[in-house]
């Protein structure tokens, strides 16, 4: 137990969290460029907030949530998402009093207790995008083309853009009884999460992994034709958007979420070459989340990009960029009296922004040199009996193999200009 980590985790280890800095930093770019601003929430938030935001009939809150009771008897989940966070702290700190739209992204674990394999995890991370306060569906475009500039960027082309409508408030409705009529005859032959969504959320019956549930919703009626005019409407502006900016579609009436708050544009995705966890981005407009959280009615959309997968993705492609780990100078100490000025040496070559690091270990000269080589280190600077008497620094540039002996008050500065060179 001491030595295993819980489930559905995983460490991050030296070797790779320099991919996840490359992932990361490029978000950033991206997101600069785009002119969305980083927001972080705190990792657990009451319950509450997620089963009004997340919705009670969804899996995440029916059976993927680490919710437990803290020591002042409050009931606390972990965050599964970040969309309801980011509207509850956009509420509480009135950003709708600044700047509209409210552009915003983040970088962060979620946490959900989903049966853990390739691709899946019980803590995983997402990049996402919450962009609060535009109705139109240019702002729906705009963010579908920061996900897919993104994932392009890193260099992810062969991508599957899906999108559907899910109507809102008005034209629902309609829809449901259409599909309830439609299953009403297949109920008994869907699985058991199935037959409760037919009362609850029929719509969800539509993206059930089950096959028999797939192949009793061949055929169902699509939202997308029963669409209200103003749905309907935004539903077209967003495909020739989309056309315009040169990003290709597919539309596919199975994408849908089926809560009230909920509305029009639902999208994802998908990258082939992952198989069966393909899905690396999906979201859509929430114009009812934010009054459902108590603010007043407000239309938003957003996005969430699974990091794991999208470095799953690069590692597949072999698109990983080299993680550079070499410094600029390896000092090696020879002797024990020779500790304090390698030490006092090394302080100095960090203050001046040079990377450096010494021998902790009282390593002989060979397997110093050999050390210093796999990092690599472009220099070592040996300091024995001699030198220290001599107050001069031994020092070996690794790529020519040349060796001068320097006078120690020089030697930042020389390191200096022969980085420049
Ligand atoms: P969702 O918040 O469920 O819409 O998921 C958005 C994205 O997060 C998905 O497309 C995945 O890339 C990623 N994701 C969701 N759940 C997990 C998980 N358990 N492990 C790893 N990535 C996940």
């Amino acid at each position: 137990m001491l030595t295993t980590g819980p489930r559905g985790t995983k460490d991050i280890l030296p070797d790779t969290s320099g991919h996840w800095q490359y992932v990361e930093k490029t978000i950033r770019e991206v997101c600069r460029n785009f002119a969305y601003h980083e927001i972080r929430t705190p990792i657990f938030e009451h319950t509450e907030l997620f089963l009004r935001g997340i919705g009670e009939t969804t899996d995440i809150v029916e059976k993927e949530m680490y919710t437990f009771t803290d020591r002042g008897k409050r009931n606390i989940t972990l965050r599964p998402e970040n969309t309801a966070s980011v509207v509850r702290s956009y509420l509480e700190n009135k950003l709708y009093a600044g700047p509209q739209p409210t552009k915003l992204f983040y970088i962060g674990p979620m946490f959900r207790y989903d049966r853990p394999q390739a691709g899946r995890y019980r803590q995983f991370h997402q990049f996402g995008i919450e962009a609060i306060g535009a109705h139109g569906p240019t702002i729906d475009a705009e963010i579908i083309s920061l996900a897919v500039e993104l994932l392009n960027k890193l260099g992810l082309n062969e991508l599957k853009l899906l999108i559907n409508s899910v109507g809102c408030p008005e034209c629902r409705p309609v829809y449901r009884t259409k599909l309830q009529e439609f299953f009403r005859d297949k109920v008994s032959h869907l699985c058991s999460d199935c037959q409760s969504r037919y009362d609850r959320n029929p719509m969800r019956i539509l993206d059930c992994k089950n096959e028999t549930c797939a192949e009793h919703s061949q055929g169902a009626p699509h939202m997308v034709d029963c669409l209200c005019s103003d749905c309907s409407n935004h539903f077209t502006g967003l495909k020739d958007l989309l056309t315009a900016a040169g990003i290709s579609f597919v539309l596919n009436p199975r994408l849908v979420r089926g809560l009230d708050y909920y509305t029009k544009t639902a999208f994802e995705i998908q990258y082939s070459p992952l198989g069966a966890q393909s899905a690396v981005c999906g979201g859509g407009r929430y114009d009812g989340l934010i009054a459902e959280c108590g603010g007043q009615p407000t239309p938003g959309i957003g996005f969430a990009i699974g990091i794991e997968r999208v470095l799953l993705a690069l590692e597949k492609q072999e698109l990983l960029p080299f993680i550079n780990n070499a410094i600029d100078v390896f000092v090696a100490p020879l002797g024990a009296e020779t500790q304090a000025a390698s030490f006092e040496l090394l302080t100095e070559l960090r203050h001046a922004g040079i990377a450096a690091d010494m021998d902790f270990m009282n390593r002989s000269l060979k397997a110093q040199m050999k050390y210093a080589n796999k990092y690599p280190a472009k220099f070592v600077a040996l300091i024995g009996q001699d030198e220290l008497a001599q107050n001069k620094v031994m020092l070996k540039n690794m790529e020519t193999g040349s060796q001068n002996l320097i006078d120690r008050a020089e030697l930042v500065h020389m390191i200096i200009e022969e980085m420049e060179k």
